[in-house]
């Protein structure tokens, strides 16, 4: 399986996998040209889509959704609570919903699901499986849950939200309200908050972090990567960290499959 980084910050998010000549979207958080533009850079065919997967109805998520489904042909697939909000935006576009850690087969893909802790109407996190490797993506969460580590407890390559340093945070030109939003239960994963959770998901398998989501405001990729670094430090990580740049995708990554136990036997 294959990943294209479409682009992913405060002002936009869109992931493509790709496996056995399909590609299937994660989030759709741009407009269809910028969408279009951007995959036709990693070499996705958006007109080949086998679905358009929704973590949760906001506009940086779900923008280009209806439109791109529509001219690709194929459903959009997200949680009840979800479609219900972007009824009007789908138009007739078909849908199909997907139930909290109940495996989904679209195409070559295998999909599941669990709620997230954000200020929309049903959010979820996914983990998108091929017999070729498995990918989680977590982002738009205010706290990670229960069901978040379970669902993300073997993937071998991560897209997490690194959404905002906590001092730029406070110390920012935010109302407070909104700053009190961004830090709640229903907001946004901190650098530190992504740094504890990724050093609690580290096993064997996991070679790759890519850290997505980070706020133009109060954020920098430098920050976000040196503290999800530091957190690994030490630590039976020989992966890589990679940050999601807001603007431009970034080059298509393989996501690997698990190691066998023979392999990782062979490389102690
Ligand atoms: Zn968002
Ligand atoms: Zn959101």
């Amino acid at each position: 399986m294959e990943l294209a980084v479409l682009g992913s910050g405060s002002r936009g998010n869109a992931f493509a996998v790709r496996a056995r000549g399909v590609s299937m979207l994660l989030d759709a958080g741009f407009g269809p040209q910028t969408l279009t533009k951007r995959a036709e850079r990693v070499g996705i065919d958006l007109g080949a889509l086998v679905g358009v997967v929704l973590t949760h109805e906001h506009g940086d998520h779900a923008r280009g959704a209806g439109r791109i489904a529509r001219a690709a042909g194929c459903p959009v697939y997200a949680s009840a609570g979800t479609l219900a909000a972007l009824a009007d935006r789908l138009g007739d576009v078909p849908r199909h919903r997907i139930e909290p850690l109940r495996p989904l087969s679209i195409g070559p893909f295998s999909l599941t699901g669990c709620h997230t802790s954000h200020d929309a109407a049903e959010p979820m996190a996914f983990v998108v499986s091929t017999t070729g490797g498995k990918l989680g993506l977590a982002y738009d969460l205010g706290r990670p849950t229960t069901a978040v580590r379970y669902l993300l407890r073997d993937v071998t390559t991560l897209l997490l939200e690194a959404n905002h340093d906590e001092i730029m945070l406070r110390t920012g030109n935010y109302p407070p309200a909104v700053r009190e939003r961004i830090a709640g239960a229903g907001g946004h994963l901190s650098n530190r908050a992504a740094a504890e959770l990724v050093a609690e998901l580290i096993h064997e398998g996991l070679e790759l972090v890519v850290l997505v989501h980070l706020s133009d405001r109060c954020n920098r990729s430098d920050l976000a990567r040196s503290e999800v670094e530091r957190a690994l430090a030490g630590r039976r990580f020989r992966g890589k960290v990679l940050v999601a740049l807001q603007d431009e995708p970034l080059p298509p990554i393989t996501v690997a499959r698990e190691p066998s136990q023979f392999e990782l036997a062979l490389t102690g």
